[in-house]
């Protein structure tokens, strides 16, 4: 099923957007047939279940890390992850700063802001201290700052859901015109989920994250470590 169902998205996706397969507390097995049917992109949410994984698949799966950063587990995936989602404080920007320059690299990263009405959901807000007159992506030289990311709320309100797309969309503009100027890197907007990534899309959505849509729903019983 992953096969179809992946070829199934891939023809529904836009120009300028990429699949982020999400396949936290999927086995590796699954993992190897979306790879075979050509996906590169994967996302995990879980730190030792992203170093696991990427130790026994290949080499050239382009890893992204789409959970809540923690930093004592940067640990696990800094030195070969291709993306960090979910940055939402100063502090997760530094600690991520110090761990990149430690391994050598220079990681890519969105900033992940709280676009839903649900109080659960992490990010930072545009009045955020961050986002003083003095934030300069210039401080932080071993990480790349590439975008935003958000997730709308868990809602069967499609209206809901595009307003909500459409105020990150609006973030991402704001800040490349207050602090990106000179850095067309920040581009990107990590935006949908299976339920909505067709209104993301419409939206502009640059990276949509689809879990259950390619790989069946999850049964988080069988993982052990978040
Ligand atoms: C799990 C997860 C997804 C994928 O969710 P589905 O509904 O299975 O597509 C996307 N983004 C984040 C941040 C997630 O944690």
């Amino acid at each position: 099923m992953i096969t179809e169902n992946l070829s199934r998205i891939n023809a529904t996706l836009g120009e300028g957007v990429r699949l982020v397969a999400v396949s936290k507390t999927k086995p590796v097995e699954d993992i190897r047939e979306a790879y075979a049917a050509g996906q590169r992109i994967f996302g995990e949410n879980y730190a030792t279940e992203l170093r696991d994984k990427h130790a026994v698949l290949p080499e050239d799966i382009q890893w992204h890390f789409i959970g809540h950063v923690q930093s004592k587990q940067l640990k696990y995936y800094i030195d070969f992850v291709s993306m960090i989602h979910g940055v939402d404080s100063v502090e997760h920007l530094m600690d991520i700063e110090h761990a990149a320059a430690k391994a050598g690299r220079v990681v890519n990263c969105l900033l992940q802001f709280h676009i839903a009405q649900e109080e659960t959901k992490f990010g930072f807000t545009l009045d955020d201290e961050i986002f003083n007159s003095r934030f300069s992506p210039l401080d932080y030289p071993h990480v790349r700052i590439c975008g935003v990311m958000g997730m709308a709320t868990n809602t069967p309100d499609r209206d809901l859901i595009r307003r909500e797309f459409r105020t990150l969309r609006d973030y991402r503009d704001q800040l490349a015109e207050r602090y990106f100027s000179g850095h067309p890197e920040f581009c990107e907007l990590s935006m949908g989920m299976s339920h909505d990534y067709d209104i993301a899309m419409e939206e502009g959505s640059t990276l949509v994250r689809v879990g259950s849509a390619i790989f069946g729903a999850r049964n988080y019983s069988q993982v052990t470590n978040h």
